[in-house]
């Protein structure tokens, strides 16, 4: 590969692939490992079989992160200077992106229920990239002696339609009708930008008031899968932290320094090779595909330097406009199973992945 083209990627768009353990199921069954992880030489190869012959195809990302990589060796490694961006005043986005069960809530959210922060304002292990951020966030402000503001939104898009997660409402009172019934319409702002019109905006003053909304969010999408039959797998995730920051100069003028981190977890990669799904879900499938197809174009177009940036085409590229491109910084986490079951679609995955590279 060129190393003109790699400088060019490697200062907006990283791709980095994690695999995680196997599990309880896969061990029990002694699912043959087909994924080896050499986060050293940052390479992933994995083993095929055809024809009774072994094949390796071997891929390298930004930084791969094997099985026995932690929470916190994700987050110190490849999270820490993107939101350093944002504190400097920048729009970043970090994807999720692979097959459902690899591990993209696990690498966001991780588990948020225990997340709170203990008396030592120390996370538990399990922390994944959001709760870690807000701690990185408020523990920079804090230190800094300036005044600042910070608020989050969480959304979901399903079927290329919005919903609410922090939406104040009673969680046993949602209903199928309800989450059907009452998308949040996304517009133009006049400036450029879109908005969503309706969508609850928290202003937060401390790590832990996030740690409450990421749960109330998580907890309606929990609910919302049950009613709605395993939605989160088919469904995109977007936790968006916006935080203002005033600054003075040394003449004494005001200046107001304003940076955004978007988390998303996407819907699970296997929708886009289901596209032709046979019974009523096929207009379902197309619009996820959507959305995770224009999002493969958007960041080739970016990489590539492509002068038509396709942004208009789904909603969540819409909707991530001002934080892709430009002078921001954009990371993909491509996650797998090292799992010999999860070999057609952990190709597909690396594929698209690599791709964004
Ligand atoms: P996805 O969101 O991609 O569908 P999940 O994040 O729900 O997948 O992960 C599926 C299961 O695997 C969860 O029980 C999760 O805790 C576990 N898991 C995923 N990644 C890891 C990891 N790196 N280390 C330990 N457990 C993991
Ligand atoms: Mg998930």
């Amino acid at each position: 590969m060129g190393s003109r083209h790699d400088k060019e990627k490697a200062v907006n768009v990283q791709v980095l692939l994690r695999c995680r353990p196997f599990n309880e199921d896969e061990l029990r069954n002694n699912a043959p490992q087909v994924v080896t992880c050499n986060d050293y030489q940052r390479e992933v190869s994995v083993t095929q079989t055809i024809a009774g012959k072994q094949f390796d195809r071997v891929f390298t990302f930004d930084k791969v992160f094997g099985p026995s990589a932690k929470q916190r060796d994700l987050y110190d490694q490849a999270v820490v200077p993107i939101v350093n961006e944002v504190l400097e005043g920048f729009n970043c986005t970090i994807f999720a992106y692979g097959q459902t069960g690899t591990g993209k809530t696990y690498t966001m959210e991780g588990e948020c229920r225990k997340a709170k922060s203990g008396p030592k304002g120390q996370l538990p292990a399990d922390a994944g990239v959001i709760p870690r951020a807000v701690k990185q966030i408020f523990d920079t402000l804090e230190s800094q002696n300036a005044e600042y503001s910070v608020k989050v939104t969480f959304l979901e898009l399903y079927n290329e339609e919005i919903t609410d997660l922090l939406a104040p409402e009673e969680l046993s009172k949602i209903t199928l009708e309800d989450k059907q019934k009452k998308p949040l319409p996304l517009m133009e702002d006049g400036k450029g930008g879109v908005l969503v019109r309706g969508l609850e905006e928290e202003i937060v003053t401390s790590a832990d008031e996030i740690f409450s909304l990421l749960e109330r969010g998580s907890a309606k999408r929990r609910t919302a899968e049950t009613l709605l039959n395993k939605q989160s797998s088919r469904s995109h995730s977007l936790f968006s932290i916006t935080i203002h920051i005033k600054e003075a100069t040394p003449e004494g003028e005001e200046l107001i320094k304003c940076g955004k981190l978007n988390l998303v977890d996407l819907a699970g990669s296997e929708n886009i090779s289901r596209s032709g799904a046979r019974d009523g879900r096929a207009r379902e499938a197309g619009e996820i595909n959507k959305s995770l197809l224009t999002l493969g174009r958007v960041i080739t177009a970016l990489v590539e330097h492509l002068g038509h940036v396709p942004y208009r085409d789904s909603k969540l590229t819409r909707l991530l406009r001002d934080s892709l491109g430009g002078r921001t910084k954009t990371c993909i986490i491509a996650t797998v199973s090292p799992s010999v079951h999860c070999l057609e679609e952990t190709l597909s995955t690396l594929d698209y992945a690599h791709r964004a590279k």
